[in-house]
């Protein structure tokens, strides 16, 4: 009954299923013990909170090899994974195992129709036209003008009897990652196939963007929220924050210090707002006579401190 505790899986959705599926057949109301019910769910916890814990150190190396045998291929980041670091779960290549479907032989017990690739299930093929002369046309010599074949392999595996298995893991991701730089994972360490290789590639963010060891931060902000609001909303790695809307009357950037991506020295970049302050395109006129009520009050403050230089159009009023 507790042979479960012996199992191997390869990903979390395999135990998620395995779950799924057994915790029926131990269920109380199903006739199961109680006790057996309650061990299995909280070995089931166990298990997927060690498959998350189980993660592995990648190191950045300079270029991958000329020769050997290894795996080469892209593997995509987030801005948020490559600034915060923390864990990423990814899929390795793993053993091949018997198909389980044609039991390793490679082929189905019943034949079944497959398009013919030659003739892409035309059953012709085009010959180049020659000049002076029509189209000719030639029957597929492949599937003998039927556009199909028959076929016995099995589908499941492509008629090659197995069938390569992917793991999931879960690598540390390096701090101060950059777009281009090239993770080793050691075959050994990981238990795949043989070298992995993987070239960092960062996803564009809509509004962040990874620059020099600091974070900038594009918004646009309307101008009626720089008036009106106490506080404007941006947006940090942490989440929503709020900021005093007299920032945003100066130039931009806005620096929050030590808020940027982590950096590989172990502390952090700054993160760099890079704000414009927005004016709608089309402002309806009933807007714009409410809007040039409030100018006509503010540039009469302005004249009366002198704050306006109208020639020269230098605003010193604060
Ligand atoms: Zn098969
Ligand atoms: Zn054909």
């Amino acid at each position: 009954m507790n042979n479960y505790k012996y199992k191997k899986f390869n990903s979390i959705e395999e135990i998620k299923k395995y779950f799924r599926r057994k915790i029926k057949s131990l269920h109380p109301d199903k006739g199961g013990d109680k006790e057996e019910f309650l061990n299995f769910i909280s070995w089931y916890y166990q298990t997927l909170q060690k498959f998350e814990d189980t993660s592995y150190k990648v190191h950045i190396v300079k270029n991958y090899p000329a020769k050997g045998n290894y795996i080469f291929s892209i593997l995509e980041f987030t801005v948020e994974e490559i600034a915060l670091g923390g864990k990423k779960k990814i899929k390795i290549p793993y053993k091949e195992e018997l198909c389980k479907f044609c039991k390793g032989t490679g082929k189905s017990e019943k034949s079944k129709k497959k398009k013919c690739n030659f003739c892409k299930g035309k059953g012709i093929i085009e010959l180049h036209k020659s000049f002076n002369k029509n189209q000719e046309f030639l029957k597929c010599p492949y599937c003998k003008g039927l556009g199909y074949l028959f076929t016995n392999e099995c589908e499941f595996c492509g008629g090659k009897g197995r069938i390569r298995k992917e793991k999931e893991v879960f690598i540390e991701i390096p701090k101060g990652l950059k777009e281009g730089d090239i993770l080793y994972i050691p075959d050994k360490l990981i238990g795949s196939i043989c070298d992995l290789y993987y070239e960092v590639n960062i996803l564009p963010h809509p509004y962040f963007l990874l620059r020099n060891g600091n974070l900038i931060y594009k918004c646009k902000i309307p101008f009626w929220e720089v008036i009106l609001n106490k506080e404007i909303i941006i947006m940090t790695l942490e989440g929503k924050e709020k900021l005093p809307s007299k920032l945003f009357t100066k130039d931009p950037p806005i620096v929050l210090k030590e808020r940027g991506p982590f950096l590989k020295n172990g502390k952090r970049g700054d993160l760099l707002i890079d704000f414009q302050i927005y004016v709608p395109g089309n402002i309806p006129q009933e807007a714009k006579r409410i809007i040039s009520k409030a100018v006509e009050i503010l540039q009469k403050i302005m004249e009366e401190k002198n704050g306006f230089n109208k020639e020269g159009r230098n605003f010193t009023y604060k």
